[in-house]
């Protein structure tokens, strides 16, 4: 042992748990009266947030609930969500915010595998929770939600109304969790588009230094007004529920994604910023122009969750948002990699600025590595923005793993490396662009087509609103792309033909798709096109030859 070892240790004075839980004691004490939470009605300040979240700590610690527990919610982006990822983690326990379009029989898996004690539930999920109650077939302490902004159907299934749950609590209770970084904080199934979903474990350390990397990588201004149209199940809202408490902003609600909505919160409330997938992004570009009347403040979007296509980030250069492009994982806390942008591409014509942007980007800074590499020997491929690769990242905001899932786990982390199963190149500048899913790679002819390209190629055509490419088994080149299509309304229908010449004008011939579907796309609740289904369909309905 050397000198600066001996005698040098840890302790309580010079060494504490990281935790974003200490972000929102902060914000209620340097800003106890700054507003927090926004929901139609309901307003609270940060003051209020964090005696409502010590007091969802202190009533469920009293029902015998701590340490290592999980603490499940069906919950739309409502206070109750923001309050949860506080209150849950506070009390020892892990939060498991489920997927909201989940049915019975997932939610009732997950329940049983998270060996849930309590699930506090949205009256308007109310029914599907009832139905996995019933399958699950063992008690626990449900809490309904009773949000005044909803006014639909759905009974209160719970023994206990969330209000009256936290009346019970105290607000002065002390907590002294967690008591080490590595314990977990919060469990997200991964969204599920093939097969069971596995549980991803989150530690205290990794959100609390994933919500700070968002601050820092998206210059998250203090007091950002920040609109919640990502879900909060979504890898904790990509860990922004607990960044916007670290800028000690406002936390803009919303039960649901629609166009009107969001541009009259934008107006109304001075929303500065808001995340989401692709598909989010597509909506607000193609809304109506007065619809977004008398926006004259800078906004600034992030997308990710799934490839944005460059006509994508060109609408919103049209529309005069700022748009950032991030990727990730629920593996990776969300956001692994930020497309970080140069003064100097300013500069460049609009079509090779979106390229740019469209890059999946660099590693967050305070995530170690983010490398391209060989799936089998590890070696890294060149950064010759050409040499497929699957991409791979190491280090602080990487997933603890699955839980109860050592195998998968393992495998996830083979060679000292999280393997993404997303495949991509190395550009020269250092940025990684995605080109596709292991899984995802159609192989014609012994030629690599990535569906990614294919897609952003019909995005371009004015008749398409949304594209997806999967690969159709072949006899004579083993697989073909094939193009499922949901036209754009109001616009001429192309034909088969039409777009078949467009494609060949612009993609070598064997990248041409060979059969084309139309119609609306199957997407998993976080928009991401569910390529699984499209497969499934084309083994069952007949598809149109070329
Ligand atoms: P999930 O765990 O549900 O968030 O899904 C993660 C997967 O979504 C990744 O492995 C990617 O395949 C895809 N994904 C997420 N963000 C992006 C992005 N910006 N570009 C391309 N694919 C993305």
């Amino acid at each position: 042992m050397n000198a600066y070892d001996s005698g040098l240790g840890k302790n309580a004075a010079n060494y504490a748990p990281l935790t974003p839980l200490d972000f929102y004691e902060r914000a209620a004490r340097v800003y106890p009266d700054h507003p927090a939470v926004v929901h139609g009605a309901r307003r609270f300040t940060w003051k209020q947030v964090r005696d409502r979240g010590h007091r969802l700590a202190s009533a469920l610690a009293a029902r015998g609930i701590g340490h290592g527990d999980t603490v499940s919610v069906l919950l739309l982006n409502t206070p109750e969500m923001v309050e949860a990822h506080f209150g849950v983690p506070l009390c020892g326990a892990v939060l498991n915010a489920m997927n909201t379009r989940l049915d019975a029989r997932t939610v009732a898996y997950i329940l049983e595998h998270a060996q849930a004690r309590a699930l506090i539930v949205d009256r308007e999920l109310a029914p599907v929770a009832a139905e996995a109650l019933k399958m699950l077939g063992r008690e626990l302490l449900v809490i309904d939600v009773d949000d005044p902004e909803y006014t639909g159907a759905g009974e209160r299934i719970g023994e206990v109304e969330y209000e009256a749950f936290l009346a019970g609590g105290d607000p002065a209770q002390s907590f002294d969790f967690p008591r080490d970084e590595w314990d977990a904080i919060a469990l997200n199934y991964t969204s599920g588009t093939t097969g069971r979903p596995k549980g991803v474990v989150y530690h205290h350390r990794g959100a609390c230094l994933n919500a700070l990397n968002n601050s820092l990588l998206w210059d998250l201004p203090r007091h950002v007004v920040y609109l919640w149209t990502l879900p909060m199940f979504h890898c904790n809202g990509w860990c922004f529920a607990w960044a916007v408490a670290e800028r000690a902003g406002v936390n803009v609600c919303l039960r649901r994604v629609e166009a009107q909505k969001i541009f009259e919160l934008i107006r109304a409330e001075q929303v500065t910023h808001y995340c989401g997938a692709p598909i989010v992004h597509s909506l607000l570009v193609d809304a109506p122009a007065e619809m977004k009347r008398g926006i004259d403040h800078k906004v600034y979007a992030a997308v990710g969750g799934a490839a944005p296509p460059q006509a994508v980030i060109e609408g919103f250069e049209a529309m005069g948002f700022d748009i950032t492009h991030a990727y990730g994982l629920t593996e990776t806390y969300g956001p692994a990699t930020w497309c970080i942008k140069h003064a100097d591409w300013a500069e460049k014509p609009p079509a090779e600025r979106a390229r740019l942007n469209a890059r999946q980007g660099l590693p967050s800074v305070l995530e170690k590595g983010l490398s391209v590499r060989d799936p089998e020997t590890l070696q890294e491929v060149p950064a010759d923005g050409t040499t497929m690769g699957e991409v791979m990242v190491r280090g602080n905001v990487t997933m603890k793993g699955y839980l109860k899932n050592p195998e998968a786990t393992a495998a996830a982390f083979r060679g000292g490396w999280f393997h993404t199963g997303d495949l991509g190149v190395m550009e020269p500048d250092g940025y990684v662009k995605i080109k596709d899913r292991s899984k995802d790679v159609i192989i014609s002819g012994g030629e690599n087509i990535s569906s990614l390209d294919l897609e952003d190629v019909l995005y371009r055509h004015p008749a398409v609103l949304a594209a997806a490419v999967v690969a159709k088994p072949d006899d004579k080149w083993g697989e073909v792309p094939a193009a499922f299509i949901e036209l754009r309304p109001g616009v001429p229908v192309p034909g088969v033909k039409e777009l078949t010449a467009y494609c060949r004008e612009r993609l070598p011939r064997f990248a041409v798709p060979r059969h084309f579907e139309f119609g609306a796309l199957p997407r998993t609740a976080t928009g991401k096109i569910q390529k699984f289904e499209l497969r499934q369909r084309l083994k069952s309905q007949s598809a149109i030859d070329v």
